[in-house]
């Protein structure tokens, strides 16, 4: 007997999946097409909706094959207005996304992992230790729940707007799961998949230089590195995986990564007072960012309990920005939205499962 877990899950593939699958099945490859539409349009949960296929590929696909999507999230609204979804999965993991509603744009916030390997000292998320990648259905099924749920807000009134722009910064190294990420994003950019614009998708990395490159080969959305310190020492106590792919190698790879034309990559510095906030640390980043076309965010850190760092004042922060920007960089401060329901970084997991704090 088959049973539901080992149907095949149609979310997990691209177009070209489902192409082969199709003809798996003695099916002209244009069904591909048409299955494409129907799994992504919202409400659509049986094969038997699918009124434009015929009643036996119905009928095979009900025995064989699934739709999944993500049920019943606990869902938690900040004062600030951001929205934090925790997603139970099949094996009973959580994950998260946050939304974020601005003015001229709604943006989700996606895990691409439950937990991260890379450790880094200032994150949530790298402290519950790493379990498992995401696929891509489970990728994907977060921003088909969240467009589902303003579906109905919209009804309501409460967010304006649909769901416009996807940041990977969620639980997770994108990069680190990158054959399953790279499937999610053909799924969400295809026009009869979810027909998001690669304009508007940005994942952000830790800085493995080797997958940042073959993402840079395979991909045409934007990336955002994480940087957080100007030398050796310090990123490499804040972040292990500097000791893997040092700064030198990492900017090296900025500097020769594939962009289109008018697209920069986005750096994140996450200020840590007394740690890599000083006058010449920006002086610093201002020249080891020369000749790559680039943006820079400045993180407010997001002081968890026990979590080793403080964030510097306003002050401070104004005056760190100053300087890159006197230097003719683009920056902007960034403080993390949803602190009350503690939207950011893989908290509502963490609280969740338990997870001992250090
Ligand atoms: N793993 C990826 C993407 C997820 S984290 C990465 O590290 O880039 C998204 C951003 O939030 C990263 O720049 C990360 O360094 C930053 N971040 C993590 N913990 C934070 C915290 N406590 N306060 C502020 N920013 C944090
Ligand atoms: Fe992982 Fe990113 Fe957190 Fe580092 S900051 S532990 S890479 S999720």
């Amino acid at each position: 007997m088959i049973t539901t877990q080992s149907k095949t899950d149609l979310k997990n593939m691209n177009r070209q999946q489902l192409v082969r699958y199709v003809e798996m099945l003695g099916q002209p490859s244009f069904r591909a097409e048409q299955l494409l539409a129907w799994l992504y349009r919202p409400g659509i949960t049986d094969f038997s909706q699918m009124t434009d296929l015929a009643k036996e590929l119905r009928a095979l696909l009900a025995q064989r094959a699934r739709i999944s999507r993500f049920e019943n999230p606990v869902v938690e609204v900040s004062e600030d207005g951001a929205v934090k979804f925790g997603f139970t999965l099949e094996d009973g993991k959580m994950i998260e996304s946050v939304l974020i509603p601005e003015e001229d744009r709604n943006t989700l916030c996606v895990s691409t992992q439950v937990g991260c390997a890379m450790g880094c000292t200032f994150c949530l998320t790298g402290k519950m230790g790493f379990s498992r990648n995401l696929k891509p259905a489970e990728i994907v099924n977060q921003v088909c729940a969240v467009r589902d749920w303003m579906l109905e807000q919209n009804r309501g009134d409460q967010i304006k707007g649909e769901l416009s722009n996807l940041v990977f910064m969620g639980m997770g190294e994108p990069l680190a799961n990158l054959d399953n990420l790279l499937i999610a994003l053909s799924i969400l950019t295809e026009q009869r998949g979810l027909d998001f614009s690669s304009r508007r998708i940005t994942v952000s990395t830790s800085g493995l230089v080797p997958q940042m490159l073959e993402f840079g080969r395979k991909s045409e959305v934007n990336l955002a590195v994480s940087l957080h310190a100007v030398d050796n020492a310090t990123r490499s106590m804040l972040m292990p995986i500097n000791r893997k792919y040092p700064l030198e190698e990492l900017l090296a790879a900025c500097k020769e990564y594939q962009m289109k034309k008018r697209q920069r990559i986005m750096f994140e510095y996450v200020l840590l007072e007394g740690v890599n906030d000083s006058d010449a640390d920006a002086v610093k980043l201002a020249e080891l960012l020369r000749g790559i076309p680039c943006k820079i965010n400045l993180l407010v850190v997001n002081a968890t309990e026990g979590c080793p760092h403080r964030s510097p004042g306003r002050e401070h922060i104004l005056r760190f920005q100053e300087i890159l920007r006197r230097r003719g960089y683009a920056v902007f401060i960034r403080q993390s939205r949803g602190e009350d329901i503690s939207a950011a970084c893989g908290q509502l997991a963490a609280r969740v499962q338990g997870t001992p704090s250090v």
